[in-house]
């Protein structure tokens, strides 16, 4: 939205901006993960696989529920886009907005990956992130962001760009359809708006916009995500590499990033089961 308002103001518009804001999903009716969980499980760990994703490509990967993966830096500060679906039915996948809606615009641990409608289920728990020391910077920017959708080669085309095959989306949609064996055409649906993993984010102060500024991320740092049910990931390496100037090109230095899947050698503790979808009858009001 952009300030040149056509209407004059109102007589009590003070009072009617002065109203204080509520949280739209307060955290405390949400089924909140039990940390304890995790750390007993993260505290024996044994890597079972590893996936490299090479620079502007992205690989698809299997993590059984109750383990865990790491998207880890290597070799350079490099942005991934991640995709979530689940393994015995793809319909259901991450849902970035809801997800945005009830933990924020930038996710860290503590925080869970939901799955759309009508699972709405977490997918996922954040469990550990060599970044969470980074907090807001003094631009308003974070990390690890659910804003944005993923870098796609028809927004870069509508604004004037040439056509560029190794966006994110592009990435996404290779990957997907080779794990799948479907065509490019069939898998494109299924491919979806991203977690922006390690790209630096924010909206500006003056006009709301979306920004990017230069990941933190250096090698060795990770996210660790714990895998609330069988999931399939997809994660693309940016053509944007840390996004500190452009994307949907081959101008940026870009690095590949690394996936290492985990499995808890002791187990899990008792309490811990797969998460179940959504309860909602999904009668939606019909009329008997
Ligand atoms: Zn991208």
């Amino acid at each position: 939205m952009k300030y040149s308002p056509q209407n004059q103001t109102p007589a009590d518009a003070d009072v009617r901006r002065a109203i204080k804001p509520v949280i739209v999903y307060p955290v405390d009716t949400l089924p909140l993960p039990n940390a304890n969980i995790y750390d007993e499980a993260r505290a024996n760990l044994e890597q079972i696989d590893e996936v490299i994703v090479a620079p502007r490509d992205a690989e698809c990967f299997h993590v059984p529920a109750g383990h865990f993966f790491r998207i880890v830096s290597i070799e350079g500060p490099q942005v991934g886009d991640l995709n979530l679906w689940n393994v015995g039915d793809v319909n259901e996948r991450f849902f970035s907005g809801k997800t945005r809606a009830l933990h924020g615009t930038h996710v860290s641990v503590g925080d869970r990956l939901w799955s759309n409608l009508p699972y709405m289920r977490p997918m996922a728990t954040l469990t550990y992130d060599t970044l969470d020391w980074y907090g807001w910077d003094d631009d308003g920017g974070g990390v690890h962001d659910v804003i944005g959708t993923r870098c796609d080669p028809y927004t870069n085309v509508m604004l004037g760009g040439d056509e560029y095959h190794y966006c994110c989306h592009s990435n996404l949609i290779r990957a997907f359809a080779k794990s799948q064996s479907i065509s490019y055409d069939a898998a494109e649906p299924f491919v979806h708006d991203v977690l922006n993993v390690f790209m630096c984010t924010g909206f500006t102060k003056d006009t709301h916009q979306y920004f990017m500024k230069a990941s933190p991320v250096r090698p060795g740092d990770y996210l660790e995500v714990f895998a609330e049910i069988d999931l399939l990931g997809g994660l693309s390496t940016c053509p944007g590499g840390d996004c500190s100037s452009g994307h949907s090109s081959d101008d940026a230095a870009c690095y590949p990033l690394k996936v290492e899947i985990y499995k808890a050698t002791k187990g899990l503790p008792a309490d811990w089961h797969p998460a179940e979808r959504s309860g909602y009858s999904r009668h939606h009001g019909a009329k008997e």
